[in-house]
């Protein structure tokens, strides 16, 4: 019924029962000379009408009261006039109140369906998507999630569904174990990250949260819906970059590695050539006894077992190159940081012996382990022992200084020192060391790509890497690693 016509009805009720009041208050009152309890029929116009049109609706208890007064000067009412005006007082007393307390009412109404409206326009106008469910079945989403998961125009498409066609298959199971959480404690709140499936069968990324609430009177769980599928492409396009940037900076550290192991290959030859024309010697040496009965078994024995020696060490230079040059995937686990640097002074001593220059090694007390990476922390380590070297190629004093040791302040720290009497450089040119590209070494001979690397290298492993130095006077790069946790026993060495 519209507002109009339900007024017209009110109007015609509540004049049918003034009219019958009018006729009988006078018929009482007149002709029967009745004058109490047919007079209470008054009330029912006073009493609907106020509580359909409030205090103004009251007013209609004018007309009774009008005729019972206008009865009364007439005198034709029995009793006297007193009790009509105190009756009188009594309608529009009854009227007052009643409307009063209908107005009041109607305001109370008025603001409730005032803030009712505001919340459905908020919830409604709102980025995140409502969706309410009870019993697994969908009871109410707001336009958002109709446009995220329907199509977008009504909710029809959504509402009266089961919540679980529109989660993604895998992710239910872990969604049913998040729900059987609240089972424990069934006024959480859970917040998570999931696929939901829209009526297209495309994947949207939201971010959830959902809460117990109370539903047109009945239990229901909330569900607020965000939707995170840009977020979540772009985290994937980052890690994608990522993985490709890692990819090329392998590819880096394999080349930078094969053009060390260029520069060493004289170096390495004139290594091996040592074991090599030992061997030649012992055998021959050997062979000559043999066939000449000269010497007794004793020596011939102590021959092999040198030519034995030999090849250990040959073997162990070629072993040596293999893990140079092989290239690695990384891999952290506990490495003995003392046993790579002695590998590594080992690798380059030749190098170090030609160049005529004197290797001090100092290993502290305790035994640094640390969370690495060993093929990753030799590089570092080579390329800041070759650097050194080349510093020191015009140096009058040629001394390389190696340190390790343990800052036991928490969390422990390992850290190594490589110092150098070689060529240094200015202290304000520390910081550009480690850019990429950037070297003094001249054409053919450096990269300007080892210093930056052994910082990505360090950064990788949490560590620190530091650089001092002096015009003439030396450099020392120091390397801070986190030690690795107490107990951690290093991984053998395999190459
Ligand atoms: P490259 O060795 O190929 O030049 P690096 O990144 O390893 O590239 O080194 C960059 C530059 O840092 C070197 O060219 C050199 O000028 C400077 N440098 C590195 N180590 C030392 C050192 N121990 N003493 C003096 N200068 C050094």
């Amino acid at each position: 019924m519209t507002d109009s016509r339900r007024d017209t009805v009110r109007a015609v009720i509540v004049t049918a029962l003034l009219v019958a009041c009018v006729a009988i208050v006078t018929l009482v009152n007149t002709r029967w000379r009745e004058a109490t309890v047919l007079n209470h029929f008054a009330y029912l116009p006073i009493a609907i009408a106020a509580t359909w049109w409030g205090r103004r609706g009251a007013l209609v208890a004018l007309i009774p009261v009008a005729t019972l007064g206008l009865l009364d000067v007439l005198g034709m009412t029995p009793a006297p006039s007193w009790t009509d005006a105190v009756r009188g007082a009594f309608f529009l007393a009854a009227g007052g109140v009643i409307g009063t307390l209908s107005d009041r009412l109607r305001a109370r109404g008025a603001v409730l369906r005032a803030s009712e409206a505001n919340l459905h326009a908020v919830i409604e106008a709102s980025s995140t998507g409502v969706i309410v469910y009870r019993d697994d079945r969908i009871v109410f989403v707001n336009r958002r999630i109709a446009a995220l998961l329907g199509d977008g125009k009504t909710d029809d498409h959504v509402v009266g569904r089961s919540i679980w066609e529109f989660v993604h298959p895998e992710d239910q199971p872990g969604i049913h174990v998040l729900l059987s959480q609240r089972a424990d404690d069934p006024l959480a709140a859970l917040r998570y990250e999931y696929r939901l499936l829209r009526m297209d069968g495309a994947i949207v990324w939201c971010d959830i949260a959902s809460a117990p609430v109370v539903f047109d009177g009945k239990p229901a769980i909330l569900v607020s819906v965000y939707d995170v599928t840009d977020k979540h492409e772009a985290e994937e396009r980052r890690l994608e970059l990522l993985r490709r940037a890692r990819e090329q900076e392998d590819q880096l550290v394999h080349s930078t590695r094969l053009a060390e192991l260029g520069e060493m290959a004289a170096a390495v030859a004139h290594e091996l050539n040592q074991p090599l024309t030992g061997i030649r010697n012992y055998a021959r040496n050997a062979t000559y006894m043999l066939e000449n009965d000269a010497g007794d078994a004793q020596e011939v024995r102590g021959n092999l077992r040198l030519i034995s020696e030999q090849v250990d060490r040959a073997a162990r230079i070629i072993q040596q190159m293999r893990s140079l040059t092989r290239k690695s995937d990384r891999e952290f686990v506990p490495v003995d940081i003392v046993g790579i640097i002695r590998e590594a002074v080992d690798f380059l001593a030749a190098q170090f012996r030609l160049s005529g220059c004197e290797i001090r090694l100092h290993f502290g007390e305790g035994h640094p382990v640390v969370m690495g990476d060993r093929i990753r922390l030799e590089q570092v380590i080579l390329n800041l022992l070759t650097n050194a070297r080349h510093a020191m190629e015009d140096a009058a004093e040629r001394v390389l200084t190696v340190r390790t040791r343990i800052e036991p302040e928490s969390p422990q720290s390992v850290v190594v020192e490589i110092e150098d009497t070689g060529k240094g450089f200015a202290p304000d040119e520390a910081e550009k060391l480690f850019r990429p590209f950037y070297s003094t070494k001249g054409p053919g001979r450096g990269t300007g790509l080892g210093l930056s690397i052994s910082l990505s290298i360090i950064k990788e492993h949490d560590g620190l890497i530091e650089a001092w130095g002096q015009p003439d006077q030396g450099a020392r790069f120091t390397v801070r690693l986190p030690a690795a946790p107490p107990g951690s026993r290093a991984t053998e060495v395999t190459t």
